[in-house]
């Protein structure tokens, strides 16, 4: 638990939030705050001092007018399903839970735009502009769980990005309070828009320290109609990296390739009781493909076949049909709650290294487990070349462990920076990977953001504590 600093939020501040939200809308001291304390990195934890769940802008408008005048800090909260610590409130204050701002207000067929409110599960959107044919495509993991402006506040991606990239590709538009309160809308339904510094891109990745989004106005796509799957399993790390860019030299982009390493195969035997035809392999390559016409489908497929076979691929096997695909994706979907049921002392990091470099980066990864006696395994996005790198605490006693964590995420953190990557792809700085981001980031570029977050917000209150 983080020892706060702030301690001042009197009776007449939770009076005057229980004026702007009602009653029912302000929790506090005697409430379950235990929730609004932490997030899904279970690293840090914090609580908070009053929780409101506004239901509109102006109320947002008024909670922030009120904080920024009485140096409250304020946290926004999605769902909290954030892994870096983000939406913990780790001065204490207002969180600012924004589960009620809950409406999907227009799908506009006519224009391929959604606007929704930024409470609205990303799942319950995906969902409604499929029945009109539509397609929204970020595709965080979380989707059923995490909101539009938690995947805007982190620049969501998922498995899907290789094709149709991540959250920041498809908002046009938004409503957001600044720290002071004042609410403006940027952009909207319109696909360009050069009027003055593009602040609606400033806004996305900025975790909550720059202003509260209320509303997004995101682009739609037509919806593929045919997709397919292709599970293959390779003998050799080195070919992962080779098969991912062979694919794409031959021009061939599948809507998601997705990687297991060999430890994270045996940990879903292991949590599904079961043993996979490609058991002993040393790595697995799940590749999706979302076309519109059947037959591009049926070439792609045996395209990709044939760069595969060149790769001398232990075991390959496609599908279909949803059903089919289903149970070929199990093993993906299958590897988080396996590691979990391994060990729930887990820290989670998402490096992102040129894709051409992923075998390098495992290989360095699996060299460093050796040298520091750690239990480390990689799964992710082998298509944008983003590793999901777990350390877990299997044999180790806790404090040695904790001791020994520190130093073993900057070594994979430098790996990334080696070979030309950077430490976080997809889930942000937030609390758990501030003390490393000096490594990413040139001290000019750092002094830059920070005098944003200056300018954006003068009195620190928003988001406090959180990136720098
Ligand atoms: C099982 C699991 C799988 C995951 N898979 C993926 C994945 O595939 N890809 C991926 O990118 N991430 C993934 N994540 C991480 C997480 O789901 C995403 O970061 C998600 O975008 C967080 O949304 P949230 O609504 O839960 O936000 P929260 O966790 O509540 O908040 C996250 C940050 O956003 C800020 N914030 C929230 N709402 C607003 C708002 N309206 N205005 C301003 N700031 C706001 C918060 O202050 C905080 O800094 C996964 C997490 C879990 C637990």
């Amino acid at each position: 638990m983080i020892q706060k600093s702030f301690n001042h939020l009197d009776q007449a501040i939770l009076e005057k939030l229980k004026a702007i939200c009602g009653e029912g809308r302000v929790l506090s001291y005697g409430s379950n705050l235990e929730k609004y304390s932490r997030d899904e990195s279970n690293q840090e934890s914090a609580e908070p001092d009053v929780v409101v769940f506004p239901e509109e802008a102006s109320e947002v408008s008024r909670i922030l007018k009120l904080a920024n005048k009485t140096g409250i800090p304020v946290t926004p909260r999605g769902t909290g399903t954030g892994v870096t610590g983000g939406a913990v409130p780790c001065l204490g204050g207002i969180v600012m839970a924004m589960e009620r701002m809950n409406k999907i207000l227009d799908i506009d067929v006519d224009n391929l735009m959604a606007v929704v409110e930024a409470g609205v599960i990303t799942d319950d959107l995906k969902r409604k502009v499929e029945e009109k044919g539509l397609f929204y495509p970020p595709d965080p993991s979380s989707m059923d769980m995490c909101t539009i402006g938690g995947n805007l506040a982190e620049c969501a991606g998922g498995a899907m990005a290789v094709k149709y990239g991540v959250t920041k590709d498809y908002v046009c538009g938004l409503e957001v309070v600044y720290p002071d309160g004042t609410c403006e809308k940027l952009g909207g339904k319109i696909v360009k828009n050069v009027a003055g510094y593009d602040l609606i891109q400033l806004l996305i990745g900025s975790e909550g320290t720059l202003g509260v989004i209320t509303q997004v106005t995101l682009k739609l796509i037509p919806k593929p109609k045919y997709s397919a799957t292709l599970l293959v399993a390779f003998n050799s790390t080195d070919t992962s990296a080779c098969v991912v860019s062979e694919i794409l030299k031959q021009k061939i982009v599948p809507a998601a390739m997705e990687l297991l390493d060999e430890r994270c195969i045996c940990a879903v035997e292991k949590y599904l009781n079961c043993t996979f035809p490609y058991s002993k392999a040393k790595v697995l390559v799940l590749i999706r493909l979302m076309e519109h016409h059947e037959s591009v489908i049926s070439n792609m497929i045996q395209d990709i076949k044939k760069v595969c076979k060149r790769f001398q691929p232990q075991y390959i096997k496609e599908a279909f049909s949803s059903k089919e695909e289903d149970v070929l994706w199990k093993v993906r979907r299958s590897v988080r709650p396996a590691l979990k049921a391994l060990s729930p002392d887990k820290i989670s990091e998402d490096i992102i290294v040129p894709r051409r470099e992923i075998s390098r980066a495992i290989k360095a990864i699996e060299a460093l487990a050796k040298k520091h006696q750690m239990e480390i395994f990689c799964y992710g996005h082998a298509g944008d070349g983003n590793l999901h790198v777990q350390v877990l605490r299997i044999k180790e006693d806790e404090d040695t462990w904790r001791e020994k964590t520190p130093n073993v995420i900057e070594d994979i953190f430098r790996i990334a920076i080696d070979l030309g990557g950077t430490i976080t792809a997809e889930h942000g700085i937030g609390l758990t990977k501030r003390s490393y981001l000096p490594m990413a980031l040139g001290k000019k570029t750092l002094e830059i953001m920070k005098n944003i977050k200056e300018a954006f917000d003068p009195n620190g209150i928003l988001n406090p504590g959180k990136i720098f």
